[in-house]
């Protein structure tokens, strides 16, 4: 890894990562396999899959093949499963690395069969089923599809699944029905001799909200990184967010009244302005949308930021907070301590979610793992 010489990095508290996965466990008795694509919500997935596995998880979900690549490298002794479709071109790797693709189209899954008879293996697969999500899957429809899957040399057909669209949502009614049309399916599959020992549904919201859909397996994620899949939803259950952008102020100055701070003069003094500088910016995933608009905290008090957000650096001001020095620490988003800046709450100034929060801080920021 580069070698980081700026004060800039993202706090991941890995103690409140176990406490949300125990919090989910209250929620359902069912095997869970924790969603960790995207680098693990911006977490950094090695380290968490490491937690994770400590604390008796085996089963993973990632979102493409490179990302099962790469936890493979590091962990032999997990199942790893791509939740996004993988090109047929590709099924090789699949069978020698041991990865459970999901399967959407009879053609990935005879790809699939040709690979595993030629290297002498069984592939493990799960079938996506599209009963309303509208992304990818196999139509509900797609009976005679998944007997000829079924039928298929070299293949174990392990587990069926499918996506809700409104989980998250205050009316359910739509989720109910996807979950009656997945039933459905998997009841004349059974019917058909078709017999699958996995079934999966639930993302976060339907893990706390929704028990029906918790089959034999769950898939949450953005909970266990302590986010709330939509505001007020299931706020009750004490997830604690994991990951605080901190940073270092690396340049301080007062300025008069009339003078203006950074790109476009956003933001001009009425007053004498005590102005500290940290090295961060929209490079790094603290979003140019926060110019004038959000609030870091120093020495327990809130600072706003001032002017355009830069593309490495950014302004705040820290007038009437005494003895602010160089090199005095910033919280630029908080975990659990500080909720009063979290990533859920940038999300709302910036009318997004907290998904795309976490996901967006950079690769340029080292992740530190603190209560291991
Ligand atoms: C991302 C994803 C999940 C996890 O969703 P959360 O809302 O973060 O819990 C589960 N299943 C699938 C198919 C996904 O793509």
């Amino acid at each position: 890894m580069m070698h980081n010489y700026r004060p800039v990095w993202a706090e991941v508290d890995l103690r409140a990562l176990k406490h949300n996965l125990n919090v989910i466990k209250k929620y359902t008795t069912s095997e869970i396999m924790p969603i960790v694509k995207a680098n693990a919500y911006g977490h950094g997935v090695v380290e968490v899959v490491k937690i994770l596995k400590n604390e008796g998880i085996k089963r993973f979900g990632v979102a493409f093949l490179e990302e099962a690549l790469e936890l493979r490298k590091h962990f032999s002794d997990i199942t790893l499963m791509v939740i996004g479709p993988t090109l047929a071109q590709y099924s090789e790797i699949l069978v020698r690395e041991d990865i459970i693709p999901e399967i959407c189209q009879l053609k990935q899954a005879e790809a699939l069969s040709a690979a595993a008879v030629k290297l002498n293996k069984t592939a493990r697969i799960h079938i996506k089923i599209d009963t309303g999500m509208g992304r990818i899957g196999l139509r509900e429809e797609a009976l005679e599809e998944i007997k000829k899957i079924s039928k298929l040399p070299g293949l174990f057909l392990e587990g069926i699944y499918t996506h809700l669209a409104t989980a998250d949502s205050s009316d359910l009614t739509f989720a109910y029905q996807q979950l009656a049309k997945f039933d459905y399916l998997y009841d004349r599959l059974k019917k058909a001799g078709i017999a699958i020992p996995l079934r999966h549904a639930a993302n976060s919201p339907a893990t706390l909200r929704l028990p029906e859909s918790h089959y034999e397996l769950c898939r949450p994620g953005i909970v266990l990184y302590g986010h709330l899949p939509a505001p007020g939803v299931s706020e009750e259950a004490g997830f604690k967010p994991v990951m605080s952008l901190k940073a270092r102020i690396t340049h301080i100055k007062t300025i008069n009244e009339g003078q203006s701070v950074g790109y476009g003069r956003y933001f001009i003094a009425d007053r004498p302005t005590r102005v500290a500088t940290l090295p961060l910016g929209y490079a790094d995933g603290l979003r140019r949308g926060l110019s004038n608009s959000w609030e870091v905290i120093i020495k327990e008090k809130k600072a706003p930021i001032i002017g355009k957000v830069c593309m490495d650096q950014t302004m705040i001001d820290v007038t009437g907070i005494e003895n602010v020095r160089l090199g005095d620490e910033v919280t630029v988003m908080g975990n659990y301590e500080y909720p009063e800046i979290s990533a859920g709450q940038m999300a709302r100034v910036l009318d997004t979610i907290s998904y795309e929060i976490l996901c967006g801080i950079g690769p340029r920021v080292p992740r530190v793992y603190i209560n291991p």
